[in-house]
């Protein structure tokens, strides 16, 4: 198969990160025959530096006429980097709001994977842990409270604002669509959650779920209020495999899974749209504090670029492979300096890609 995947290195560690994806993806390729055909886009502060602007219209062009785009991360230090001196819509994530708006992603999907070798990273308790975990959390990201009317008055010399949460049915049906997409390439479940007790729209995102549920019998639906399932997280995590949810809820949701894995370095994301397009980034920034020194964990891009594999591609197979590589360098004991613990042996950036390049296997 012919891949043509749009590379976003951006900044900090960002190219050091995209490089090491890159050689993984490169040796799925050799080992299942494909072919990857890769374009560089500039984008954040390297696009600033080059172009005056964070993101280009011939950026934008190249990344839509790719079958996907994989992305490090973009932006520099908030408090020393001129970039943070422009005007808010020149600074570097103005690219990446402009770029996911020109894309129409309007789900994002944050796995929050337990590993087995790295449990002592997870802050629960020791009993929780050791059941380990493996989520999705499907996010709706064009529509909700962030995107409503918004106003700031001022009545009687009281001041007042304004925020409103608004979900027409189509725009739940498509991002339900996707989440029973995405259960049945995992354990068919499918946990929705909202607020159905008190707001109008959760009620309506409940009734448009269980209509998209009937198209899916195979796939386990219940619906968890949104207080509730920020406690389960905690108590019970494993109970989970894909929780779909509106923007603020999957928001918040989503960094409290992240939190729970103790990794950072470890998660990956993606972001689609309603064909079989996608934008994968790894979950965390662009680190200035560590850029250029060859210590950064790869292992959330790589992780993005088999996300991408499976959901962008459809190549199963290939995305099982660089994820058993993942658990496999990990049981032999390799560590980036981030998730280093006593008894293994540390690696940088690039060896990390080596040795997971070396173990992908058919
Ligand atoms: P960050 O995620 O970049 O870093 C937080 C901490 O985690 C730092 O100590 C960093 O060294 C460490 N870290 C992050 N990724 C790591 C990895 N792969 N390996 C090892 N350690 C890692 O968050 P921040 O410092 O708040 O943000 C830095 C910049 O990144 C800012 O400009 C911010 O706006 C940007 N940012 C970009 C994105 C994105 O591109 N989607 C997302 C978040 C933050």
């Amino acid at each position: 198969m012919d891949l043509r995947i749009t590379c976003i290195p951006g900044d900090g560690i960002g190219p050091e990160i995209v490089a090491e994806a890159k050689k993984v993806l490169d040796a799925v390729a050799g080992r299942f025959g494909h072919a990857m055909h890769y374009t560089d886009i500039l984008m954040g502060g390297a696009s600033i530096d080059v172009h005056g602007v964070p993101l280009t219209k011939e950026a934008v062009d190249t990344a839509k006429s790719a079958d996907a785009v994989l992305m490090g991360s973009i932006g520099g230090d908030t408090t020393t980097s001129p970039w943070y001196r422009l005007e808010p819509n020149l600074r570097p994530e103005a690219g990446l709001l402009a770029i996911r708006k020109e894309l129409n992603l309007f789900a994002n999907l944050r796995p929050a994977v337990l590993y087995d070798e790295l449990t002592g990273a997870c802050p629960l308790k020791e009993e929780i842990s050791a059941k380990g975990f493996d989520m999705m959390i499907m996010r709706e990201l064009t529509g909700g409270l962030y995107f409503g009317e918004k106003k700031t008055i001022e009545e009687d010399g009281v001041r007042k604002a304004v925020d409103t949460l608004v979900y027409d049915e189509n725009e739940i049906r498509r991002i339900a669509v996707k989440g029973f997409d995405i259960a049945m390439k995992r354990r068919k479940k499918v946990t929705s959650v909202d607020k159905a007790n008190v707001l109008a729209s959760s009620r309506l995102w409940r009734s448009v779920v269980e209509e998209v549920a009937e198209q899916y019998p195979e796939v386990k639906l219940e619906h968890m209020l949104v207080d509730n399932c920020a406690m389960q997280l905690v108590k019970d995590p494993a109970q989970f495999d894909v929780i779909l949810t509106e923007n603020m809820f999957g928001d918040i949701l989503s960094d409290e899974a992240s939190m729970v894995t103790g990794s950072i370095g470890m998660l990956a994301s993606a972001s689609l749209n309603d064909t079989k397009f996608g934008l994968y980034e790894p979950s965390h920034g662009s680190a200035p504090d560590i850029a250029g020194k060859d210590i950064a964990n790869p292992i959330a891009t790589v992780l993005s670029a088999a996300m991408m594999l499976r959901y962008s591609f459809d190549l199963d197979r290939e995305a099982d492979a660089v994820e058993n590589a993942v658990k496999e360098v990990l049981r032999e004991g390799y560590r980036t300096v981030d998730i280093m613990s006593e008894g293994c042996t540390q690696v940088g950036c690039r060896q990390m890609g080596d040795l997971l390049a070396e173990r992908i296997t058919l």
